[in-house]
């Protein structure tokens, strides 16, 4: 495992690294990816070989700008309006895909869509133009592990695994992108993320808060356990038990860990994997306490991550 300094040495040792087909971590606004050449088979059957992800889980494609979509999907009208406000950035829009696609068919497999999205980060960015290929990359996490918001959280999972990782500091989102789905007449939310549905519905009107409608998802993926913490986890908490870790946010009394003393939500997203990859540890808690997080714009993912850990368990 090397843990190199995203130069422009780091960049391209990682970009020929990838053109191999081989497999590199780098970092983006919203967490670390393991990344592979989506056009390469076997390089990305070897993202999920790595990370122990189960094939019915498929990956995000990442592209350098929006030009790249006409490679292998038909882009349309909405597709235009919607990279035009928030690319780069934490958007991921599931296309249909071309028949004579480049993309690997082990991205989706079993499907006939594909994932999107550009990230908003200058290491991703900078390896995107050094590879001119779209990069096939899911968090650059063990399968079941938190998601990876620094360098060392890759390290700590990966070990000697994996070959090179792109130092780019600590992620500034924090959390995994928006999941958008806009293979059907109405645009549909898949995944909650750090753009919430009200800022896309201003911009091509009626979407389905599907998740939330239904507590299911037609993201493949989504309903295999996302994160399975070791310590039990009690949402909603006032106080913390005997042994217990807690989790706050804004002001209170007792905290081991504080998502956002002040009471920012977006502060609170950025360092909630930070948070708990830290207090998530059997020899010094016996479990973990959540204060309440306000259910509205990037909290809603927040909670609904929060939700899902307790779940996995
Ligand atoms: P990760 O990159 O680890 O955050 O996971 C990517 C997520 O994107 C998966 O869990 C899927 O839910 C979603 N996803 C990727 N590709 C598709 C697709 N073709 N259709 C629906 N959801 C997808
Ligand atoms: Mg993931």
């Amino acid at each position: 495992m090397t843990i190199r300094v995203a130069d422009e040495a780091g960049i391209a040792a990682a970009a020929a690294h990838l053109k191999r087909g081989e497999v590199v971590a780098f970092p983006t606004e919203t967490v670390y990816g393991l990344g592979a050449d989506a056009t390469q088979d076997s390089a990305v059957d070897k993202v999920f070989a790595m990370k122990g992800r189960p094939n019915f889980n498929p990956l995000i494609v990442h592209v350098a700008n929006p030009d790249w979509l006409a490679g292998f999907t038909q882009p349309d009208e909405r597709v235009d309006v919607l990279t035009r406000a928030f690319w780069p950035g934490p958007l991921t829009l599931v296309l249909s895909q071309q028949p004579r696609s480049p993309i690997s068919t082990q991205v989706s497999p079993n499907l006939d869509t594909i994932a999107v999205r550009q990230p908003d980060h200058p290491v991703a960015a900078a390896l995107l133009d050094a590879v001119k290929r779209p990069i096939a990359a899911p968090s650059a996490n063990l399968s079941g592990h938190v998601s990876p918001t620094t360098a060392g959280h890759v390290e700590a999972d990966f070990g000697a695994a994996l070959d090179i990782t792109l130092d780019g500091g600590p992620c500034r989102a924090g959390l995994e992108s928006t999941v958008l789905d806009l293979t059907a007449d109405t645009a549909r939310i898949l995944r909650l993320g750090v753009i919430s549905a009200s800022e896309i519905e201003s911009l091509i009107g009626s979407v389905e808060d599907h998740w939330e409608q239904s507590g299911a998802t037609l993201s493949p993926g989504q309903l295999h356990k996302h994160y399975a913490p070791s310590l039990p986890i009690r949402l909603n908490s006032a106080a913390a038990r005997d042994g217990e870790a807690f989790l706050t946010f804004g002001h209170a009394k007792g905290a081991t860990f504080n998502l956002s003393p002040t009471a920012n939500l977006t502060e609170a997203a950025a360092s909630l994997y930070r948070a708990l990859r830290q207090l998530d540890d059997p020899s010094q808690y016996t479990g973990l306490a959540v204060a309440p997080i306000p259910d509205e714009g990037i909290g809603r993912a927040i909670n609904d991550r929060l939700r899902r850990a307790a779940r996995g368990r």
